[in-house]
């Protein structure tokens, strides 16, 4: 098949907070970048986040960013790397600081300052009090940002390659990526962007679950196309529930919700929280009130006919709030749950939110992989950023406002990391023969008639199984059926088949493209959940309750080839502060 072809200094796949702040930082120096999306970049998961993005400004309550630092180490259960924890944190004000400087449209407290929420496990004094450290645009945080990057990238003249599907990386076989094959979706044509810096930015991979708050576009392609080339995926058995999606809808409710003083009650009306984490009670860690939840709603003490949900009180706060800092979250719980939250509660269960795990990466975003010379190395050329990546500042579980931020430091990081790379490699590399086989291969097997099953039911049958098998608690028989499930499923790939082959916007031919990459992400998910016998974060073992820091204080990586698991040393060592040594966590 004859290919069109177009060079550029870089190529970021996808269109998210975390690739347009790349691509800014790249168009700002000058550079040919080209931005591929497979939606119109504005409607990427990143419009939708609603409560806020973390920085230690100290605008309402006293704050620094080593409190920050603390807060996330905790959080992410001690998995997190803490010389990534400690650059993020430190650099989350400065990073904050330039986003209202590109025009960001954040709330404002009486004296100007930008307004600052309390978010779940953000404390004071290293577990203090509740302390404000999440600056907010009402409860369209991820919107005002999404559209203020955007907007600054048309400005920076970056190059877009609007509803363009990418389907597979290109490599060189010597370890240096040199750009990607994608296709135009309106015409199906495809088309070689050659690029001498990669980045993969395509967020997370929540569509692998039934009931996720995730966009229907979060299917892990950059997922699938790491795997694809060899690239292992790093904690991928740690996945977020977070603990108000609104029952039977999964759409999300805002913890800020919670940080404006609502809370959660059973069916009796208890405040139930308040018995599981006695300070934080409602805003505690995301997988701590998950659990909670679960447990109340097992335990017989659910709402409704069924019992199988639970109640967010918000009446108390009266009208004015919540239609001034919560007037999203009123219009969809008002659409999904009749319920009009100025006059009763919202029901709501715990709901697959959130990737911790994703490429492995550097602090510069270069994505790394073990070889037998070296523990780890980068493959030159390729980075990847956002929700797709695990640098790891989350660990086993994220706190909530600190992903918006994630992706504003390590886009910068990386932009700055490819900007000094191109200097020294200001030449494209050769294209071996045969280096665009995988995506055409890959392309002209959706084009072969017969018949065969259709790409809706294997990929229901993936999400019942990782919801069944997966869930918010875990135990061996569960995950070792779901591995055996997850294993039968995949191999009935093959005998997946399209009907429709016309070319002019078949969206057919790209579900089934993202069949495959979910069905590599449910693989790494269900195959490193089994693997780990401990209770860490969001990975929560009923068979091995308790964290085990002397065997499992390691992160996952698991690789295509073979299905096989690997491990490496969390980083505890922060880059200039003492590190924060492992103990009990409480809230
Ligand atoms: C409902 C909701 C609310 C949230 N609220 C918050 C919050 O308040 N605070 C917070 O910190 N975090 C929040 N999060 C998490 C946070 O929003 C996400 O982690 C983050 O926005 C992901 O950004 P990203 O740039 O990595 O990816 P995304 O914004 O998901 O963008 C991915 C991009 O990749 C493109 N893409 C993917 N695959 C392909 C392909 N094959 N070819 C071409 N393009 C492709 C897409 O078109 C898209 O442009 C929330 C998440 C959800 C789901």
């Amino acid at each position: 098949m004859a290919i069109a072809k177009r060079t550029f200094d870089a190529l970021i796949i996808g269109g998210g907070g975390a690739g347009l702040r790349a691509a800014l930082q790249l168009s700002h120096a000058n550079l040919k970048v080209a931005v591929v999306s497979k939606v119109f970049p504005t409607r990427s998961h990143t419009v939708s986040a609603q409560g806020g993005i973390a920085a230690s400004l100290g605008n309402v309550s006293e704050d620094n960013w080593h409190w920050h630092m603390y807060d996330t180490v905790k959080g992410s259960d001690y998995l997190g790397d803490q010389d990534a924890i400690e650059f993020m944190c430190r650099q989350a004000n400065e990073a904050v600081i330039e986003l209202e400087h590109f025009g960001m449209p954040f709330d404002r407290l009486p004296n100007g300052k930008i307004y600052q929420r309390p978010f779940g496990g953000m404390t004071q004094n290293y577990g203090g009090e509740p302390v404000m450290r999440t600056c907010a645009v009402a409860d369209r945080t991820g919107h005002a940002m999404l559209h203020t990057l955007y907007q600054r990238n048309i400005a920076a003249k970056t190059h877009f390659f609007e509803e363009y599907f990418a389907v597979d990386l290109v490599m060189d076989g010597h370890g240096y990526a040199l750009g990607a094959v994608a296709i135009e979706i309106e015409s199906g044509e495809p088309i070689f962007i050659e690029a001498r810096a990669t980045l993969l930015a395509t967020g997370g991979a929540g569509r692998i679950f039934s009931a996720t708050t995730n966009a229907l576009i979060n299917t892990g392609d950059g997922l699938g196309m790491a795997l694809r080339a060899g690239i292992p995926l790093e904690d991928m058995e740690f996945w977020q529930f977070h603990p108000t999606g609104i029952a039977g809808a999964g759409v999300l409710v805002t913890e800020g919700a919670r940080g404006e003083g609502g809370y959660l009650v059973n069916k009796d009306g208890e405040r139930f929280m308040e018995r599981y984490a006695p300070s934080a009670k409602d805003l505690a860690s995301r997988d701590v009130v998950s659990r909670a939840m679960a447990v109340e709603i097992h335990e017989g003490r659910g709402c409704g006919k069924d019992g199988d949900y639970v109640e967010l009180k918000l009446d108390h706060l009266g009208p004015e709030v919540i239609q001034h800092r919560l007037p999203g979250i009123r219009d969809l719980s008002i659409k999904f749950a009749h319920v009009d939250p100025i006059e009763a509660p919202i029901p709501v269960v715990p709901t697959v939110h959130y990737m911790m795990g994703g490429i492995p990466t550097n602090l510069q975003g270069q994505v790394v992989m073990p070889t037998t010379t070296a523990p780890e190395e980068a493959v030159l050329g390729l980075y990847a950023i956002g929700e797709c990546a695990c640098v790891s500042v989350h660990g086993a579980n994220r706190l909530g406002s600190n992903s918006l931020l994630d992706l504003i430091v390590f886009g910068r990081a990386a932009g700055n990391h490819v900007i000094e790379y191109l200097k020294e490699n200001p030449f494209p590399r050769p294209i071996p023969d045969g280096a665009l086989d995988l995506p055409m291969t890959r392309l002209s097997r959706w084009d072969t008639k017969r018949d065969g099953i259709t790409v809706d039911e294997l990929r229901e049958q993936m999400r019942k199984t990782m919801q069944r098998h997966c869930g918010v608690f875990r135990k061996e028989e569960v995950l070792q059926e779901g591995v055996r499930e997850m294993l039968e499923i995949a191999a009935r790939l093959p005998d997946v088949m399209l009907r429709d082959h016309s070319k002019i916007y078949n969206t057919g031919r790209i579900e089934a493209l993202e069949l495959e990459n979910l069905m590599g992400v449910a693989l790494a998910t269900m195959i490193s959940a089994a693997a780990r016998q401990e209770s860490r974060g969001a990975h929560a073992r009923d068979d091995y309750p308790l964290r085990d820091d002397n065997n499992w204080l390691k992160h996952t990586l698991y690789f295509s080839e073979g299905h096989r698991l690997d491990y490496k040393p969390v980083r505890l060592k922060p880059l200039t502060v003492e590190p924060f040594k492992p103990k009990a966590r409480v809230y």
